[in-house]
């Protein structure tokens, strides 16, 4: 039923336990996974008025960071036997998750209910929330506890 799976992941607690979701689907029909990261500008874009900050610089570190994170994610799944892409997309990252879901045809969104925000008391984080209300297809929470 769940096919092809997008994982959209901020590396955080969370999201690695959506992972162990992930890696379970794949025992029961899934086959291809797409990780999906997104750098996400207006964390860093408001530092640009400090005198010392590259911008640049802090923007190529973080998507180096992000493509090896994205990369041992990769081959955690591959041991799974499951087929896997990934992307890391400088962006909006509701936005982004939304379009490369509807681009890519994916079957399902397996995403955690928080993330590196760690509001604990709410229900959820912003992008899940807004991911659960706007997705086209399933979305599979995973829940912090
Ligand atoms: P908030 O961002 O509103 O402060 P939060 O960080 O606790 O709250 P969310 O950002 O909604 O919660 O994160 C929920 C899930 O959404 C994460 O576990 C992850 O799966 C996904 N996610 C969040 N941010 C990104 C991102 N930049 N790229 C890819 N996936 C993301
Ligand atoms: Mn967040």
């Amino acid at each position: 039923m769940f096919e092809k799976i997008l994982y959209p992941t901020d590396f955080s607690n969370v999201s690695q336990k959506a992972l162990g979701c992930v890696e379970d689907l794949g025992a029961s029909g899934a086959r291809e996974v797409i990780a999906l990261h997104v750098i996400d500008r207006h964390t860093y874009e408001p530092l640009d008025v400090y005198p010392s900050y590259d911008y640049l610089q802090i923007e190529h570190d973080l998507e180096e960071r992000a493509s090896e994170e994205i990369a041992g994610i990769a081959d955690e799944l591959k041991q799974q036997g499951l087929t896997v892409s990934t992307r890391v997309i400088k962006g909006n990252p509701l936005r982004e998750i939304l379009r490369v879901a509807d681009e890519e045809h994916v079957s399902a969104i397996v995403l955690g209910s928080h993330g590196k925000g760690n509001l604990a008391e709410i229900l959820t984080g912003s992008v899940s929330e807004k991911v659960i209300r706007k997705a086209h297809v399933p979305v599979l929470v995973v829940k912090a506890e």
